[in-house]
């Protein structure tokens, strides 16, 4: 294992904090999991860009549902380390999902207001059944009270980077995980 001891990103240091070999063992359980619950199905995996796109692709190989299929939505973006609380609409769902069994596959939960708005909204398109699955949920934050079907971790109220969480942009190539260490 190479990680590195401390990582500078815009003058912020950040510090190990989930190692790939545990990210690994949570999306092996968290798949099989859902291999489990989807048995018989043919499920649509919903991965909301840009943050999920790694842990989407991780979990999508790992449950390894011959009939399953993955797009890809977003929402807005969110900028510095305080979540903006504005939320934008749900954009490139383009396909018909009424009676799909859909799993949307997000990065992190931290106040629940995308994964709320994003819940109802697919609702309203008469899927069969809608799982939501993330792989990092800061229940401490929560403004509205939404649970995630399937988390990987449940973090404090930190701010995070690496395995496809950004910066402004930055840090997504990270293979591990790392928390600002002035909150530490
Ligand atoms: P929510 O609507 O639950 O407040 O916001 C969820 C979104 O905020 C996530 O998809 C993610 O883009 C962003 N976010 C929340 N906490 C963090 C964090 O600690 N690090 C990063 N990089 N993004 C975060």
């Amino acid at each position: 294992m190479s990680m590195e001891s401390k990582v500078i990103v815009d003058g912020l240091t950040f510090v190990p904090y989930l190692t790939r070999e545990r990210i690994h063992e949570e999306v092996v359980r968290v798949a099989s999991q859902l291999r489990d619950d989807l048995k018989g199905k043919k499920p649509l995996f919903l991965c909301v860009l840009n943050g999920a796109f790694i842990f989407a692709a991780d979990l999508f190989r790992e449950v390894g549902i011959d009939d399953a299929r993955i797009n890809f939505v977003r929402y807005s973006s969110y900028e510095g380390t305080n979540s903006s609380g504005k939320i934008k609409e749900l954009m490139g769902l383009t396909e018909d999902i009424e009676g799909v069994d859909v799993v949307i596959v997000e990065d992190i939960v931290d106040t629940g207001l995308t994964a709320s708005m994003m819940v109802a909204d697919l609702k309203k398109r008469n899927p069969n059944s809608v799982r939501f699955v993330t792989l990092l949920h800061k229940p401490d934050n929560s403004k509205t009270g939404f649970t995630p079907d399937y988390v990987a971790f449940t973090i404090p109220s930190k701010f995070i980077i690496g395995y496809g969480l950004d910066l402004d942009g930055k840090a997504r190539n990270l293979k591990d995980i790392y928390i600002v260490e002035e909150d530490l």
